[in-house]
């Protein structure tokens, strides 16, 4: 069932049982409204039918036909007055003050209102009335016993009673119109709240139809949103939410399309050498030593570069890292040992100066790959006879790792895009060490994934600093 129609469906409960609730007590109100009035009639002409009696005697009572009544003389048991239709009609006369009595109509008072397939509904009030000067009227507790009564006041029990059946097809009346009310009342209501729910599910549609053109050949379209505060919903917040992760999703792809392009670009040049070198090969029928060494050159070229596209998309994939408790220094001393002795070949002096603990969570090795890339590029692009400072420090929960290199520097318009994969400054200078161009692009991937920043210093032609800050265990 769709979202629309159980939203409509359930408003309808709701109203339904809210209009059930409301009807209940106004028809409780409006059966209890006729019986109040027909009691009230009973009493008038009891009242009247008893002062007649006592003043005129019973044979001036005039009878109305309509009103079943008996009139007792207090403590007699002959009855002083009948009407007609008492005589007829067989009620019995309990000491109940207000009562529901039923009983067959015969058919010689069928004027009376009456069920003809059964038994009829009176409604029946037994009261006590005191004739003396004034007359009074005593309500009988209902317990039977004539207490209250003087002795020089003459006491009337009456009996007095009117069909009810002309109430109770009012009332049947009524509650049909109640129910037929309420029935149309639900149909209007879950009209009403399915155009009601469509209105409000309209934004809901509208994101799945936007949504469905979204494919891999249209990942820049967005789904809507409304710019002003006041306008949001929980609509427009899910909308957003939405476009956050078509956001993340479009960068992801782009990035694997340009690595693969890239990758296949930065394959080319090797390949195109190795293609040449073997056609000389085939054609002189040996191979010399200098090809052979070019061979082997472009070969460790190409596993490097497969090496780290393989270390780069598998970062991409990586959500987290495992988290283990890593003592810096463990990963810096080792290195600044391996790339002194390469340093010195170089004649470059590398020194190094840990303060503090230097601890963080997270990858041994791949905090091990990110430094060695950058040591590796330090000692790289140092001059000869240069220097190399690496010095880490803790300072407010944050563990900051600074390596300085003297040499040619990067220029302030490449400074930005040095993290970019495949990115070099100048491209000569870059392939004359053979890098793939992958190496700050995998630093900036590790460091982020442990939830650290890596930024770039640079005086241009005087030396270059890299900044890794990352928070501190
Ligand atoms: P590569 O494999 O070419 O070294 P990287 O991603 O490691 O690729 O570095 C990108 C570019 O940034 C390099 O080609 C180089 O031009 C520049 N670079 C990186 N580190 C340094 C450094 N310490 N000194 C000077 N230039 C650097």
């Amino acid at each position: 069932m769709s979202i629309r129609l159980k939203l409509s469906f359930l408003i309808a409960a709701a109203g339904l049982v809210t209009a059930l609730i409301f009807s209940a007590s106004v028809l409780f109100e409006m059966l209890e409204q006729p019986i109040r009035v027909m009691d009230a009639e009973l009493k008038t002409i009891a009242y009247e039918s008893v002062v007649t009696l006592d003043q005129a005697g019973a044979a001036s009572l005039k009878d109305s036909r309509r009103y079943w009544i008996k009139i007792y003389k207090a403590g007699v048991y002959e009855p002083l007055y009948v009407s007609h239709i008492a005589r007829h009609i067989n009620l019995p006369e309990e000491n109940k003050r207000k009562a529901l009595a039923y009983a067959y109509v015969p058919d010689e008072v069928s004027y009376v209102e009456h069920n003809s397939d059964g038994l009829t509904a009176f409604r029946i009030r037994r009261m006590v009335i005191e004739q003396e000067h004034s007359t009074g009227t005593y309500e009988d507790d209902g317990d039977g016993d004539d207490e209250g009564y003087e002795d020089n006041k003459t006491s009337y029990v009456v009996y007095a009673a009117i069909s009810a059946e002309r109430i109770k097809g009012e009332i049947v009346d009524l509650i049909v119109v109640v129910i037929l009310g309420l029935l149309l009342s639900v149909i209007v209501l879950t009209v009403i709240s399915y155009i009601i729910a469509g209105y409000i599910l309209q934004p809901v549609r509208a994101m799945n139809l936007r949504t469905r053109n979204i494919t891999e050949k249209n990942l820049s379209l967005r789904i809507p949103i409304k710019e002003n505060c006041a306008d949001s919903d929980e609509f427009n917040t899910l909308a957003i939410t939405l476009n956050g992760v078509f956001d993340r999703l479009e960068n992801a792809f782009n990035r694997q399309k340009r690595l693969i392009a890239d990758a296949s670009h930065e394959l080319k040049t090797p390949l195109s050498i190795m293609r040449l070198i073997t056609d000389d090969v085939t054609i002189a029928g040996n191979i010399t030593p200098e090809d052979a060494s070019r061979l082997s050159n472009q070969v460790l070229r190409m596993e490097r570069l497969v090496r780290d596209i393989l270390n780069l998309s598998g970062l991409e994939l990586d959500r987290a890292v495992v988290s283990e408790r890593v003592d810096l220094k463990s990963v810096l001393e080792p290195l600044t040992e391996d790339y002194t002795l390469l340093a010195s070949g170089r004649n470059i002096q590398l020194t190094m100066e840990l303060k503090g603990s230097l601890y963080v969570m997270g990858d041994y090795d791949k905090l091990f790959r990110a430094f060695s890339n950058i040591l590796d590029n330090a000692v790289k692009y140092s001059d000869k006879g240069g220097e190399i400072k690496i010095s880490a420090e803790r300072r407010d929960g944050r563990v900051e790792i600074r390596v300085f290199n003297t040499g040619e520097g990067i220029p302030a318009a490449a400074l930005g895009k040095v993290f970019e994969q495949f990115y070099r400054v100048e491209q000569s200078r870059a392939s004359r060490y053979g890098g793939s161009g992958l190496g700050l692009a995998i630093v900036k991937r590790i460091i982020e994934l442990h939830g650290g920043t890596v930024s770039i210093e640079s005086c241009a032609g005087e030396s270059v600093t890299f900044s890794v800050n990352l928070p501190a265990e």
